[in-house]
């Protein structure tokens, strides 16, 4: 397929304000596409991607280098190209721009094709060692001097890894499952992408195999899972009410979440919460894995905590994170040595996702050598809700967050990707302020005054609504950012400023610039109150009422482990303003 035609689809998405029109752009194109090859292809590009996250394909390529070929392609100086990035703030844009005046014409341009630019990109990938940098260009001006102005802003954004269109993996879910069925298939679709979350891949087979080839996707070791999630409860009461009894209490410990695979070839790979690959940040996990694992192939999570080899005391979760910041990881590795506590099996070399909780537990105690790197987490089946009081007295009075409660019921399945109440996370403290942080993404930016003048220094935060797949305003926060925090706010937000409300974002406010969902902030608040202003909840408890955070603050966590649709939900709002309400009557 011409890639001119699919840069005029993509300008149709970018300019509508409207999720259902941009489903509607995006179902009409994949209606166009045949091939299964060129529907995974158009997938992985529409999300400025070559390839899932996961594989940790870098292109390389930096503003500097794209700058350099678009002034190459337009036969411009370097230092002029730079200049009106500097004024645009967008790559894509500036590409158009140059090729549109480009000052010798070619006199034999090729037509660009998805496969071309798909094909050329994976080139750019592979080029490394001496003299790739040259080559890097070379290969990009090579695009740029045959693209029409439209096509080179797409192709510039997709070197930059940011298409700027706002159109996330459920919404390409949702064109796929219009374009080759009905809106209503969409679940089937999203079943068979949280097993196996490689949107290229799932199109392919919806294109090869049909709907029969989808209902076939399952877990596979090398490819990471969206993983489980809890929904949360204040007391240890309302759990057991919950899962009428039949359940297992864990510590819930504070650290980073890991999916582990084994591959079979001994090789073992680590995912976040996020599914990118970490495997390097803990070469020490790796070993531990080979040694006290005993597994040809297989997947099972925990939760990775710092620790002190001199007391064996835990270390707070903000000493994990500087793995990522350190280069000589070996030696970081040393200073901050980390121990896992298992909590799942996924696939033993049959996938245990419709297994029950126990049966899971059961395999994953036996296939764990137990040593001070590798442990199962702390569990009880508690008979009595006096035991799982007692139970989280303990996990608390030993420094952990809370509990995690598990179903322990026939349908107690491993629910990829899906938050319910299979799982239910009791954490401390639930008496003071709100229940529980929030985790909400920003959509928008308000300038500050005074010392804080030309800086984005308060945010306009929003929760998101899977069903719809949209964000909703719930508060604005100024609180809680010190001086460094808003400057990095304004280095993070940068790329992802627009001049025009975010397609997927539904505000009643009108901030000084919007922002792209991207970035995920945790936030607190004294309580949830009825609010005109926000869009959370809206007409969905009053009329023309929807809900706010009264007395919003930062907390100082960037989540950059979770992407916005991880953020906290509408549904979860609901269920903590109603709990907030009830504990206010009960309490008068
Ligand atoms: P969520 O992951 O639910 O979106 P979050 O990242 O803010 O939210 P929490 O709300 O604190 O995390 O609780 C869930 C997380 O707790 C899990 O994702 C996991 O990383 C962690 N965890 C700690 N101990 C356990 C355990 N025993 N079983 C399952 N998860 C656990």
């Amino acid at each position: 397929m011409k890639f001119e035609e699919i840069a005029k689809y993509l300008e149709r998405v970018e300019i509508t304000t409207g999720r259902i029109e941009m489903i509607n752009i995006l179902t009409e194109l994949y209606r166009k596409i045949e091939d299964p090859q060129d529907a995974a292809i158009l997938s992985y590009i529409i999300l400025g991607e070559i390839h899932p996250p996961y594989k940790g394909y870098e292109l390389g390529m930096s503003e500097k280098l794209i700058t350099r070929a678009i002034a190459f392609a337009s036969g411009y100086d370097s230092s002029e190209v730079e200049k009106r990035l500097n004024v645009l703030g967008d790559i894509g844009r500036v590409a158009e721009e140059f090729i549109s005046k480009k000052k010798q014409k070619t006199l034999f341009t090729e037509v660009l094709t998805l496969r071309k630019i798909y094909n050329t990109f994976n080139k750019i990938a592979q080029t490394t060692g001496e003299g790739s940098v040259d080559m890097k260009i070379k290969l990009l001006t090579g695009l740029l001097i045959n693209a029409s102005p439209l096509e080179a802003k797409y192709i510039a954004r997709l070197a930059d890894g940011n298409m700027r269109l706002g159109v996330a993996d459920m919404t390409i879910l949702e064109a796929l499952a219009n374009a080759k069925g009905s809106r209503e298939r969409k679940p089937i679709l999203e079943e068979a992408y949280n097993k196996y979350p490689d949107i290229g891949e799932i199109a392919k087979i919806l294109y090869s195999e049909g709907w029969e080839g989808i209902q076939k996707v399952d877990v596979t070791p090398g490819i990471p899972l969206r993983p489980m999630l809890a929904e949360r409860v204040r007391s240890p009461e309302e759990a057991w009410e919950k899962l009428k009894g039949r359940l297992a209490a864990e510590f819930k410990y504070d650290g980073e979440r890991m999916q582990i695979h084994i591959l079979g070839n001994g090789e073992v790979q680590i995912f976040s919460r996020r599914l990118e690959n970490i495997t390097h940040q803990f070469p020490d996990v790796v070993e531990a894995v080979k040694k006290h694992v005993k597994l040809e192939r297989g997947i099972i999570e925990g939760e990775a905590l710092a620790f002190d080899p001199d007391t064996g005391d835990f270390r707070p979760f903000q000493e994990l994170m500087r793995r990522k910041r350190k280069h000589d990881i070996h030696e970081t590795a040393k200073q901050i040595p980390v121990t896992l506590r298992l909590f799942d099996l996924i696939y033993d070399g049959q996938s245990y996702l419709k297994k029950t909780f126990p049966e899971r537990r059961r395999r994953l105690e036996e296939i764990i050598d137990e040593n001070e790197l590798i442990k199962v987490s702390e569990l009880i089946y508690p008979k009595t809700l006096e035991e799982l009081k007692k139970f989280f007295l303990l996990s608390v009075e030993q420094g952990f967050e809370g509990l995690m409660i598990k179903s322990t019921g026939p349908d107690s399945i491993y629910q990829a990707g899906n938050r319910g109440w299979l799982w239910i996370k009791l954490k401390r403290d639930y008496r003071a302020e709100l229940t529980d942080t929030l985790d909400l993404v920003v959509v928008g930016a308000l300038y500050g005054r005074g010392r804080k003048a030309g800086l984005l220094s308060s945010y306009l935060m929003a929760v998101y609504d899977p069903e719809n797949d949209v964000f909703k305003t719930v508060c604005k926060v100024g609180t809680g950012f010190k001086d460094e925090d808003i400057m990095e706010m304004n280095r993070l937000l940068k790329p992802y400023i627009r001049d025009r409300k975010p397609a997927r974002v539904v505000s009643q406010m009108e901030p000084d610039v919007w922002v792209e969902p991207a970035i995920v902030l945790e936030i607190t608040a004294a309580e949830i109150t009825l609010s005109p202003i926000h869009t959370c909840a809206y007409n969905q408890i009053e009329k023309n009422v929807g809900l706010a955070l009264r007395f919003p603050r930062f907390t100082g966590r960037y989540r950059m482990d979770k992407s916005p649709e991880d953020a906290t939900t509408e549904k979860e709002v609901i269920e903590m303003y109603q709990r907030q309400k009830k504990i206010v009557v009960e309490g008068e």
